[in-house]
């Protein structure tokens, strides 16, 4: 009851800075995470497939990722999908294929009960509610509960993340006439892609592309 008369009078709070907000994140954070924000999301990384990439891992979004899966402000995943749309958006030459649908990459059961929710899955849901693509939380299952990858090298993420992947229960829903596009939080070295791309081609499924919020690769500091 109490509780109920206070949420009436307050606003909610911002879970970056704590101050009263209408919005999911208060103008002030927002401004700073949109300060982040690289000019040209597109990253070439190889020929197989594209990397669209909204920041560097750095500073503003670097913290708020943080709060996001380990404080559990699920609401960020929200947020972020929606600016990720809406920059997709204005691309236009990837936007002309309809047939497109999102996986996120999945986390091991244990990890996804720990947290609470997986966080590309949260980021897909916004972000496909704006771009009107269909979204396969469980094309991909993880059948292998990795360690976690900061901390490691190239090598040890590569042996940590092998064989992480199988086919999940949304296989039957996936229409063929689709290309994959693939969603992840944070594109650090690819193997986590690598691997999901290889499970999904074993099915004969063409993935195009990867989106990420933030990428810690040494290309994004020349291209910004
Ligand atoms: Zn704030």
């Amino acid at each position: 009851m109490l509780e109920n008369f206070l949420s009436f009078i307050f606003k909610p709070l911002c879970p970056l800075c704590q101050r009263h907000t209408h919005h999911i994140i208060c103008e002030y954070c927002e401004k700073k995470l949109l300060s982040c924000k690289l000019s040209n999301p597109q990253i070439s990384i190889n020929q197989n497939y594209f990397l669209f990439v909204w920041a560097k891992y750095d500073n503003y979004i670097k913290r708020a990722i943080f709060i996001f899966k380990y404080d559990k402000a699920k609401q960020i995943g929200d947020f972020f999908g929606q600016i990720l749309a809406k920059e997709w958006l204005k691309y236009n030459h990837l936007t002309n294929n309809k047939n497109i649908t999102i996986v996120p990459i999945p986390l091991h059961n244990e990890k996804q009960k720990e947290r609470g929710f997986n966080q590309s899955q949260l980021i897909a849901n916004s972000f496909c509610q704006i771009t009107g693509y269909q979204h396969l939380p469980n094309l991909l299952a993880r059948v292998k509960n990795t360690d976690a990858m900061f901390g490691l090298n190239v090598m040890e993420r590569q042996t940590n993340i092998t064989q992480a992947f199988s086919v999940g229960k949304d296989y039957s829903k996936f229409n063929r006439q689709h290309s994959v596009v693939i969603l992840d939080d944070i594109y650090t070295t690819g193997a986590t892609v690598r691997e999901a791309i290889k499970v999904l081609n074993i099915l004969e499924i063409n993935v195009i592309g990867v989106i990420a919020i933030a990428s810690s690769l040494q290309s994004i500091d020349n291209e910004k």
